[in-house]
């Protein structure tokens, strides 16, 4: 234990604080052990130095999880789908009481404010209380049939194993939301997060080992992490045992998977990229609009799927909401991320930070007038890319307002039309999430119609980021189409059967089809 304090403590000289913190922390959650050596160094973005080396797995160990799990998945879906619900009800107390560990650890790797990690796990907590009473309504249909003496029916069943692949910025949310819906729905879990961010998923797996040993009865194999990059990802994605492939990250990736799961006929439930524009409408109440705009351009130092990037304001407004963000922007605390106070915290590493300085200077060549998005030195922490988050009046859509950068940057134009403003919304490739700022209800509506915002979220009054999880979460286009989290989204982790039952001594034919030997 010594020794890895030290460790820990060594290559992290900065802050006495931050370390003796960083060690509870992980000996609080029961994975001091796991961090000790390991092919894998895991970096905090708060110091940019090394926090831990954990151990990477082979495809060898993806196929012994995978086999594993099938094998728990025949036991699991027969268990009654409320007692499924008891164990996710189990998981769900457990984060309660790890959530201000947990919440740390999430700041910690992948460098959000305490709030916002704290929020991740509440999120966790929100969809496992969800998934609870979704285990006793996973409805199916009665279906009127053509033929006397005949019923039909829809009724869901377990699918198969689910294996959950998850980006940086959601560490642990996007394995909950999948995770919590797939075992209840009868499934067995495997999950690979990001190499960026292993530590909280081995907090997590260690949580959840505890609840699968209250539970008493669950198939060894039910839930299971395999941690590493693309190479297990890859392989994981391949394997047809995979019945359902939820992917989370970036557009290339889901590129990739998606063709990979298509192949062979899985499902995949993709969750990528999103390029996020907001209009505000003269009639805005403006405060609010200014308020919204920043949490979401600003939240997570830009780093949300569900970040602002393009604001498109009305002509009559513009100067002035352009001024005042510029205020607001120049206030925004940046700093470590576990201070209390400060709202915007380190770029995840070296190379966003790469990407974001290259997406400015584009910017600056496409006509784009830059304030902030420099570098910004925060004591004792100087090994992290802290930056201040960057405001860009472009003249219209050019090559880079369209493109995905994950970073603080708000790109902002004018329109004079609502309907163009509409348009200008729909244009990027991404179609995940969009707003409107309005008190006009004709625009609000307009926005919401079927000729309106083409994403999978669409808000009025609210900034595009933040989602509740009773709401299907997801969008179109090079998004992915897929959907987690609430609503009806539990569907796509089960087997939908259509069931045909002859209760007569009859046998009619549907569409009254005659076949008889005459
Ligand atoms: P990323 O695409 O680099 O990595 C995401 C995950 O995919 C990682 O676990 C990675 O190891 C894995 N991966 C990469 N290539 C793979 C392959 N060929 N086969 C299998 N697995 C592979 O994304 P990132 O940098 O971690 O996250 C940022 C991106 O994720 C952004 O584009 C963001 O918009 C997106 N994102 C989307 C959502 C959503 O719900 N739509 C949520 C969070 C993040």
């Amino acid at each position: 234990m010594r020794n890895i304090r030290e460790a820990i403590r060594r290559t992290n000289p900065f802050q006495k604080d931050f370390t003796v913190d960083a060690q509870s922390i992980l000996s609080d959650l029961g994975i001091a052990s796991l961090v000790a050596d390991g092919d894998l160094a895991v970096t905090s973005p708060i110091t940019g130095e090394v926090i831990g080396r954990v151990k990477q797995n082979s495809t060898a160990d993806v196929d012994a999880a995978l086999g594993a799990a099938r094998t728990a998945f025949a036991t699991w879906r027969n268990v009654p789908a409320p007692r499924r619900g008891e164990l996710v009800r189990l998981l769900g107390n457990r984060l309660r009481e790890k959530k201000e560990a947990l919440g740390r650890l999430v700041s910690l790797e992948a460098g959000k404010i305490l709030q916002e990690g704290l929020g991740e796990v509440q999120e966790m907590i929100d969809i496992c209380d969800f998934a609870v009473g979704l285990s006793r309504q996973l409805y199916g249909l009665t279906i009127a049939s053509e033929r006397p003496g005949h019923r039909m029916a829809e009724t869901w069943h377990p699918f198969g194993v689910c294996t959950i692949i998850s980006a940086f910025n959601f560490p642990v949310a996007v394995w909950s939301w999948n995770a919590a819906l797939a075992l209840v729905c009868g499934n067995a879990v495997v999950w690979k997060p990001s190499e960026k961010t292993p530590l909280t998923a081995l907090a997590v797996d260690r949580i959840f080992r505890d609840v699968l040993d209250e539970f008493g009865s669950a198939p060894a194999g039910l839930a299971s992490v395999i941690i590493g990059g693309r190479e297990v990802g890859a392989a994981l994605v391949a394997d047809k045992r995979s019945d359902i492939v939820s992917a989370t990250g970036s557009t290339e990736m889901g590129r990739k998977v998606g063709v990979a799961v298509a192949q062979r006929f899985g499902r995949s439930i993709l969750e990528l990229g999103g390029n996020n524009a907001g209009i505000v409408s003269h009639t805005a109440n403006r405060d609010l609009a200014l308020r919204g705009i920043l949490f979401s351009a600003v939240g997570t130092a830009g780093q949300r799927c569900t970040s602002l990037r393009r604001l498109f304001v009305h002509d009559s407004i513009y100067d002035e909401t352009v001024a005042r963000l510029k205020e607001l922007y120049a206030k925004v605390p940046v700093g470590n991320p576990l201070e209390q106070g400060v709202l915007m915290g380190p770029l995840i590493d070296v190379q966003a930070f790469a990407r974001m300085q290259d997406a400015l200077e584009q910017a600056k060549g496409e006509g784009g007038k830059v304030s902030g998005g420099e570098r910004v030195t925060v004591k004792g922490h100087e090994n992290g890319y802290y930056v201040r988050p960057a405001l860009v009046e472009m003249p219209s859509q050019t090559e880079v307002v369209l493109k995905e950068t994950f970073a603080p940057i708000l790109y902002v134009m004018r329109y004079s039309d609502f309907d163009d403003a509409i348009a200008a919304n729909n244009a990027a490739a991404h179609g995940l999430s969009s707003c409107t700022f309005t008190t006009d209800l004709r625009e609000a509506e307009r926005f919401l119609s079927a000729s309106g915002s083409d994403c999978g979220i669409a808000n009025v009054n609210i900034g595009p980021s933040g989602a509740e999880i009773g709401g299907a979460f997801g969008g179109e286009k090079e998004t992915g189409g897929g959907r987690e989290s609430g609503s009806d989204a539990w569907k796509a982790y089960m087997r939908r059967a259509t069931n045909t039952i002859n209760y007569s001594s009859e046998l009619p034919l549907a569409q009254g089809i005659d076949f008889n030997l005459g």
